[in-house]
């Protein structure tokens, strides 16, 4: 009980380390921010879900973490995302996108990268000059970036987001709304934010064969998107029956390890070219 206690966070909103583990975690990191090679993007192809053919790809970090091995975003995100790194931290990712899709264009191969902000970027007012800028640095086309965020920052009252949104969308990168369905966004909120994409949670795609609910929840953002001109990508998509039910829906794309998990960037290179000729 007294260990429950002293890990608690009575809302339950924080997972992850606790107290000392966060502080040396936080150092571990400020310093992987500073050197190459620690924190590393896997890619996971975004395809058309009737052909399988790629349309992009989701960049996910991981952590090759000095003594503890290759890390999971769940093992550091939430620390970053509390800290003054969140701001470095997205930089840094971004950098490290641009730089492979610039890779990749050199090779001949145009795709699409999206990347994953944490709703606290979106309160930064100088987000779009920073974007901006990376993309200058990397001679990336705007249209080539995917900036994923989550439902939560649409509902954020905050001025700033909306005008952060707004430079953001002029800029010419694309916004899509991560993990739909989770959150308690409106229409309205799609419609004012004018987003691209959204993502349908891997929860819900999961649970398709077992719950109505899931199964209403899915088909419901699938023609909500079509209504309103948005791109629907179901994630988590792991079996080839997921994959009928929703091209049966009217789903035009996934993302998931039916089709590709995620790959450094390396092998992602030559899967996008396979899954392109496939
Ligand atoms: P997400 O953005 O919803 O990413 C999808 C997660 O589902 C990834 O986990 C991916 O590896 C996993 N996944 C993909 N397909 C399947 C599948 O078919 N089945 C199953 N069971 N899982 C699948 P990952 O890489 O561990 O990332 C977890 C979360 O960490 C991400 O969820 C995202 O919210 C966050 N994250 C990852 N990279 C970044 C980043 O660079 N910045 C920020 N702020 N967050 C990140
Ligand atoms: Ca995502
Ligand atoms: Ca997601
Ligand atoms: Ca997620």
């Amino acid at each position: 009980l007294i260990d429950a206690l002293h890990q608690g966070d009575p809302t339950g909103a924080r997972k992850g380390p606790v107290g000392s583990e966060r502080m040396i975690l936080l150092a571990e990191l400020r310093e992987a921010l500073l050197v190459e090679d620690q924190l590393v993007l896997a890619m996971q192809p975004a395809v058309e879900l009737s052909t399988g053919a790629p349309i992009g790809a989701e960049a996910l970090v991981r952590w090759h973490h000095p003594s503890r091995g290759l890390l999971a975003p769940d093992a550091f995100i939430e620390v970053v995302e509390h800290s003054d790194l969140v701001g470095p931290f997205s930089r840094y990712i971004l950098d490290l996108a641009l730089r492979i899709v610039s890779d990749w264009a050199r090779g001949g191969l145009i795709m699409p990268v999206a990347v994953n902000l944490s709703a606290r970027n979106l309160l930064e007012p100088e987000l779009p000059q920073m974007v901006a800028a990376a993309l200058a640095r990397y001679g990336v086309p705007a249209d080539r970036l995917v900036l994923e965020i989550t439902e939560t920052v649409m509902m954020d009252e905050s001025p700033v987001i909306e005008e952060v949104l707004i430079g953001l969308r002029a800029l010419g990168v694309r916004i899509a709304v991560d993990d739909f369905g989770t959150g308690y966004s409106s229409l309205t909120l799609l419609t004012r934010f004018q987003v691209d994409e959204v993502k349908v949670d891997r929860a819900f795609v999961s649970q398709m064969g077992h719950s109505p609910e899931a199964m209403a929840i899915v088909k419901t953002t699938v023609d909500l998107g079509r209504a309103l001109g948005l791109r629907v990508v179901a994630e988590g998509v792991e079996t080839a029956e997921q994959r009928a039910t929703l091209i049966g829906m009217g789903c035009t794309a996934a993302q998931g390890y039916h089709f590709s998990p995620p790959l450094f960037p390396d092998k992602a290179n030559a899967a996008l070219v396979g899954l392109a000729r496939a």
